[in-house]
């Protein structure tokens, strides 16, 4: 699977993104089927004037383990990089972690390299910044909820490695897990939000409320029920005689938005806006 939402996820979820050329396409050897998000620190010590100091290695990868090494690197003011869309490097074997079962951390987890030195090993020794956490648990809670998962499917390095790895350190995961399930508005236990009908078929879910994104699902043949969280003003879309620029952001059955205009009810849905 390509990500090639991440991009647009994020920026919903209101992070600040830099694509890096050739992101799109960068990948190591492996295809990424993603049930999860690991979170890594780089080791190298970033600061306001050398914010992203491991950017090179996590496009690049090292003599011994060929890049990408992430699918985004985080910067000292939580800037987003996105480094991959495809298989990367970050996880190796993963022994089993909450939900998430013991296999290929590459294929199963989108991780994320947080520039920061942690416990320096020796050396410098660096916290993560909060402006690098809060925009990690914001893009943590959108990728799950895009792939459908819970908070309990965000991990941390050291708690998946087979190999001693300490990461991403100062940083509490039970902690973590409860802010990014806070973010998402839900403890879990069945799709979030209050169900309507959406009444004509083949009507794509898409990754923001506009028609120009990759769908990331097709709800197929009408009647289908999703659970809509609360709406947003997007694109504006005529169907069926209809016109509407309201959206509705669904838990289920994909996580996504949905064009108001293919929903049963009335054009502004009663519920919560986004
Ligand atoms: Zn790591």
């Amino acid at each position: 699977m390509r990500i090639s939402w991440l991009g647009d996820v994020l920026r919903a979820a209101g992070v600040q993104v830099v694509e890096e050329p050739g992101w799109l396409t960068r990948t190591a050897n492996g295809t990424l089927d993603p049930i999860g998000v690991l979170w890594h620190h780089t080791a190298a010590p970033s600061s306001a004037s050398n914010p992203s100091p491991a950017l090179g290695v996590c496009i690049n990868g090292r003599a011994d383990l060929p890049g990408p090494l992430c699918h985004a690197l985080v910067d000292y003011f939580g800037v987003f990089h996105l480094v991959s869309a495809n298989y990367a490097n970050h996880a190796g074997t993963a022994r089993a972690s909450g939900p998430v079962p013991a296999g290929s951390g590459n294929v199963m987890l989108i991780g994320w390299e947080i520039d920061y030195a942690g416990d320096g090993g020796g050396g410098v020794v660096q916290q993560m910044t909060s402006a690098q956490y809060d925009a990690s648990l914001k893009a943590t809670a959108a990728v799950l909820r895009q792939l459908g998962r819970d908070a309990s499917y965000a991990r941390g390095h050291r708690e998946t490695s087979t190999t001693g790895k300490i990461d991403p350190s100062f940083i509490d995961l039970d902690t973590m897990r409860a802010d990014v399930a806070r973010l998402m508005g839900s403890s879990g236990g069945g799709p979030s939000g209050t169900p309507f009908t959406v009444y004509s078929s083949n009507v794509n879910v898409r990754p923001t409320p506009s028609t120009s994104g990759t769908p990331v699902g097709n709800l197929g043949t009408a009647p289908r029920t999703v659970y809509v969280e609360c709406q947003v003003a997007g694109q504006t879309v005529t169907a069926n005689g209809y016109t509407n620029d309201l959206w509705s952001r669904i838990s289920s059955p994909y996580a996504g938005y949905v064009s108001n205009v293919f929903i049963q009810g009335p054009a502004s849905l009663p519920v919560p806006s986004c």
